[in-house]
C-alpha cells in the first residue's frame, strides 16, 4: 500500500527529527523524543501482552532530552527500520505501517515540515 511506502527517510541531528517522504506524496516529520518514547519493543512496551499498540501522537509533543541522539538506523527487511539510541538501546524495530499511523503531521500534532538539511 502507498501509505505505508517510504520513499526516503532522512535523519536531521541537528533539528533532532526523522523526516518520511511516503509513496503516497504524504510527508511525516517525528521528533526523536517521542519516537524513543514510542520504541516498540517488549520491554519498553513492558511485556508482550501490550505489544501490538499504535503509537499516540502526541507523544511527539513531549520533550526531546538534550543528550539523546540517533547512532544509526538500520532497514530491517523492506518493512521496517531499528534505531541505534546512543543511550544504547537498538531493539526497538519500528514497523513503516506503524511510523505512518502515528504520524503527528497527519494528526495535526504538528505542522507540516520538509527537511531543511
Ligand atoms: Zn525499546
Amino acid at each position: 500500500m502507498d501509505k505505508y511506502t517510504p520513499t526516503g527517510v532522512s535523519v536531521n541531528k541537528s533539528a533532532k527529527k526523522i523526516f518520511i517522504n511516503w509513496k503516497d506524496g504524504h510527508s511525516s516529520v517525528y521528533p526523536f523524543g517521542g519516537l524513543r518514547k514510542s520504541c516498540p519493543c517488549v520491554f519498553c512496551q513492558g511485556g508482550h501482552e501490550a505489544m501490538g499498540k499504535d503509537i499516540d501522537p502526541i507523544v511527539f509533543l513531549t520533550d526531546t532530552s538534550e543528550r539523546l541522539d540517533i547512532a544509526n538506523i538500520k532497514q530491517s527487511g523492506n518493512y521496517a527500520i531499528q534505531i541505534f539510541w546512543n543511550d544504547g538501546h537498538n531493539t526497538g524495530i519500528y514497523r513503516w505501517e506503524y511510523l505512518r499511523k502515528g504520524c503527528p503531521v497527519e494528526a495535526g500534532i504538528l505542522p507540516p515540515e520538509k527537511d531543511g538539511n
